[in-house]
């Protein structure tokens, strides 16, 4: 069974051809920047599908779209980073285009499903997968099944509220997670920290000549900075806050951190364990693991191939 997974992003389209195994036969990618309509979009990807695929008997496509989606009807609602998207309809137009069966799911619940399917959720029954990046993006499987809900909308775990009076967020209401524990949060609390004092983060930017990041704060904690100390400490507060709620939630066995965040590795993971059980109930203790993606770059287009294998 051959199946291609796209990653649809705001910049790019990365699409890939799996076997029934999992392996990967061939790629393709495009840059999205010049083509103006959710039409002209589609087209191209019907043409990289033909392509990637060509020789091979085809069963279907699993797509990652960012944004609000409808999996059960296949249709893109609203595509965030994707001007114009409103209610495009993916898997009528390519499946009629192609004649195979097109499945679309959010980016973060195919990352999700990709990471339990083929990642660092394999041997799990119930994982929660979050990724800290520019945002916060969530995706859950329970009882080896993806979460979608009644309008396939579920696993928004960065906008749970954990601050009423917090700043105000681009959904609208105050104090999301995302607002506090994304590698952005990061940036700002820095920014802040850094006030009046000097601090290596600033100077590690700097003598790259890049604009001050989350990745700047985790390194300069490492060179043991006070300033970078305390930014992770505050960070990783509000990150295990909202692990601690979500184990409270859905009872996983496994959580699965990804994002540029995640790349911190050692310098966040045993302080995010440690900082999350503090906040644990005792009849959880002990009932799950917090460990770090597997799949990179790929995660998107691997989870959506995947869609057509144990869905
Ligand atoms: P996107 O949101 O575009 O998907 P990423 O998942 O790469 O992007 O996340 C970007 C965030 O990850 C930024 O806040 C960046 O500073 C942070 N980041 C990147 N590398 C590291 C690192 N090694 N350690 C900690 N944070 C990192
Ligand atoms: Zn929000």
């Amino acid at each position: 069974q051959y199946v291609v997974g796209i990653d649809l992003g705001g910049t790019k389209i990365a699409a890939a051809l799996f076997d029934s195994k999992g392996e990967i036969l061939g790629r393709e990618r495009m840059e999205t920047a010049n083509a103006r309509t959710a039409q002209e979009v589609v087209q191209r990807m019907i043409d990289m599908i033909r392509s990637v695929s060509e020789g091979y008997p085809l069963s279907g496509v699993g797509l990652a779209s960012p944004g609000a989606v409808n999996s059960k009807e296949g249709i893109v609602l609203h595509g965030t980073n994707l001007p114009e998207w409103e209610n495009v309809p993916l898997k009528k137009w390519m499946g009629e285009a192609l004649g195979v069966d097109v499945q679309v799911v959010n980016d973060a619940n195919a990352a999700a499903w990709g990471e339990y399917v083929r990642g660092a959720g394999k041997q799990s029954e119930n994982m929660v997968y979050v990724t800290f990046s520019t945002g916060i993006g969530a995706g859950i499987v329970l009882d080896g099944k993806l979460l979608l809900g009644t309008t396939s909308f579920a696993g928004e775990l960065g906008h749970n509220i954990i601050e009423p009076h917090g700043p105000e967020c681009i959904c609208g209401n105050k104090g999301c997670w995302e607002m506090y524990a994304s590698g952005t949060a990061i940036r700002d609390s820095a920014v802040e920290l850094m006030r009046g004092r000097t601090s290596a983060i600033a100077e590690l930017a700097a003598a790259r000549g890049e604009a001050v990041s989350a990745k700047h704060v985790f390194e300069a904690s490492r060179q043991g900075d006070p300033v970078a100390a305390e930014v992770v400490e505050r960070a990783v507060s509000y990150m295990a806050i909202g692990l601690a709620n979500a184990v409270h939630t859905f009872n996983p066995d496994r959580i699965v951190i990804g994002g540029g965040v995640s790349k911190a590795g050692d310098m966040l993971f045993p302080v995010l364990r440690a900082q999350t059980e503090k906040h644990i109930m005792k009849p959880y203790l002990g009932t799950y693991d917090i460990v770090p993606a597997d799949l990179r770059d790929d995660v998107g287009l691997i989870g959506a191939a995947a869609l057509f294998h144990r869905a």
